[in-house]
């Protein structure tokens, strides 16, 4: 047993979690917050003195003036406490520290709401306003020494497979990305601009052309979309990239730091990560992140109503359900209606539901289906008597989109249940959709690696190309994304036309980028993985800003530090800037 902590310093030898029966006589010195004080009687008083790693009871004389949130320091005995007054749900329950000498070190304004979990209820606004103080709470204590284990074990997993870690600018011109950028004037070169980045993608790239082989960084990536639980304009993602590999080592080298990282968080390494192919995961769960912690897949129905008389299945291109196990009871006329509804919002012509019945279903469409309609879908969907159908037909997209929505809203437990499910979601297609002037968009972004096999559909059918382009999904979150790219000149230029970017554009937007490529560009690819996404899901919280110290609220607001606030008129006009009147 030593005598004081790893952490002791010349103002304290333990800390307010730390002391145990073993202690027992010990003179020690602590520093803390004044959490609880109760009065006791006999002219004395028990103080609960807090820091990050717990809280210890201090008995102290009540004529000294403690007040919630005065900051002490507190030298004593540690002694047990007496009979009857232990406190087995405390570490520290079986101890209090007697005889004590306080120093007031700083008295304290009362904290406008209490710092303990009764602040889980508080209006988040206050809490981000008043953030350090939300921060002195015990649940943000332990996502923030969660987020730092995960970097730290995400450093060394990398280190340890030969990365280097390599710094890129914050300073940039636009990424290839697609995400709304932030513009940053720059004031010698009125009306230029800097983009602050998306992500470190162009210079990763580069510097594989530059010889370093292995890169990785914890980089802050910046993007002007709207927030959402899982969304912040300024996040972290572990970034890498690697020389002279195709995508299993690319998968390899990232799966290890992540289990490394959920390892170190939870104790327990998980399984190693399993692949489903992006048509695969649309055609199972309707999304290309299936949450696998539940069943409820997709069953596709499409060749089971090949003849039907049924007008709205007979032209549809594609049919799907999903199955509600023993929920036809559950579910009456309005449910049944809401659900349509959100059927239709997400764009769904209708919504058939079928109850099961001993008989049959109990659906108003029943008197459409054929018997060998009735008996094909149970058996194709596993149906017993009180289960309820939901069925979609559609074009393919729409069937899927919709019923993976309704899954995932029917099914999806809340984010701190387990188990952790990890999935590498592969082959995405090269172009998924088309923008506003009908040129298709590239799925991940233009750099992507196509799938050898289908480089002969780019003219034929180019929605069908696949690439080797790759996400890693964790209980329904994207993590991460990441692609083989492209090193070859002749195909770069093959998706730029496809993409309908002419060769003068990509020479403008891109040459800084590709040029380099002339001189000798490896084979490379890389990813990139959410470092707040992983951690709150690691720390059961469903939103990123719990496990960020200094978050933005949902409308990009900071109430702590008033920001964004309106320009200097000066310092906007030395940026060459003239504010515009703003309409509505
Ligand atoms: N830059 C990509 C992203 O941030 C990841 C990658 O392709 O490495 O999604």
């Amino acid at each position: 047993m030593t005598n004081t902590s790893m952490t002791s310093t010349s103002m304290r030898t333990h800390q307010c979690g730390e002391l145990r029966p073993e202690h027992i006589g010990q003179t020690v010195s602590l520093t803390g917050w004044v959490g609880r004080r109760r009065e006791h009687g006999d002219k004395l008083a028990f103080v609960d003195l807090r820091d990050h790693t717990g809280i210890t009871q201090c008995v102290i004389n009540d004529d000294v003036d403690v007040r919630s949130e005065y900051v002490l320091q507190v030298k004593g005995v540690v002694r047990a406490r007496p009979d009857g007054t232990v406190n087995s749900a405390l570490p520290t329950g079986e101890i209090e520290v007697g005889e004590c000498e306080v120093t007031i070190l700083r008295k304290a304004t009362p904290p406008p709401f209490p710092i303990d979990a009764r602040a889980d209820d508080v209006d988040e606004n206050i809490r981000l306003q008043y953030r350090y103080l939300d921060l002195r709470r015990e649940r943000m204590q332990k996502n923030l020494r969660i987020r730092s284990a995960v970097n730290a074990a995400t450093r060394t997993a990398m280190e340890r497979q030969g990365f280097v870690e390599v710094e890129t600018p914050m300073l940039v011109p636009s990424t290839p990305e697609g995400a709304r950028e932030f513009l940053v004037p720059a004031r010698k070169e009125p009306g230029s601009f800097y983009a602050l980045p998306q992500s470190p993608q162009l210079f990763k790239q580069l510097l594989m052309v530059g010889g370093v082989d292995r890169y990785y960084q914890i980089a802050r990536c910046l993007r002007d979309e709207d927030l959402r639980a899982d969304r912040q304009y300024e996040f972290m993602q572990l970034d890498m990239e690697m020389s002279f590999v195709g995508q299993d080592d690319v998968i390899d080298a990232v799966s290890e730091a992540v289990l490394d990282a959920a390892e170190a968080v939870t104790g327990e390494r998980p399984d190693p990560i399993e692949r489903i192919t992006w048509l695969d995961a649309m055609n199972r769960f309707g999304v290309d992140k299936p949450d696998l912690r539940f069943g409820m897949e997709l069953s596709e129905l499409t060749d089971v109503f090949a003849g039907t008389e049924f007008k709205a299945f007979s032209s549809a291109g594609s049919i799907k359900g999903i199955k509600v196990d023993g929920a036809a009871g559950e579910y009456g006329r309005n449910q049944l209606d809401k659900l349509t509804g959100r059927a239709k919002q997400v764009g769904a012509k209708g919504l058939v539901w079928l109850k099961c019945t001993d008989e049959g279903f109990d659906s108003p469409v029943a008197k459409f289906l054929s018997d060998g309609e009735v008996a094909a879908i149970k058996e194709t969907m596993g149906a017993a008597t009180g289960d309820l159908i939901l069925i979609v037909a559609d074009e393919w997209a729409t069937t899927c989109e919709v019923l993976g929505t309704l899954r995932n809203d029917l099914g999806r437990p809340p984010v701190h249940e387990g188990p952790y499910r990890y999935v590498w979601v592969v082959e995405f297609p090269l172009f998924i959709g088309f923008t506003d002037d009908g040129r298709p968009k590239s799925g991940h972004h233009p750099f992507t690696m196509p799938h050898p096999d289908d480089v002969d559909k780019f003219d034929t059918d180019p929605m069908s190309v696949r690439s080797i382009a790759y996400d890693l999904v964790l209980n329904g979150w994207e993590l991460g994304s990441g692609s083989i790219r492209i090193h070859e000149p002749e195909l770069q230029r093959k998706v730029f036309t496809a993409l309908g970017i002419t060769p003068e554009e990509a020479d403008k937007k891109f040459g800084f980028f590709l040029n380099p490529f002339e001189y000798g560009a490896p084979p490379h690819g890389g990813f990139a993985f959410g470092l707040d996404r992983l951690v709150a899901i690691l720390a059961g919280e469903d939103n990123i800003r719990e496990v960020i110290a200094f978050p933005k609220t949902q409308s990009g607001t900071d109430p702590m530090t008033n920001s964004p606030v309106p320009g200097d008129p000066k310092a906007v006009a030395d940026l060459g800037l003239r504010l515009i009147p703003q309409v509505d």
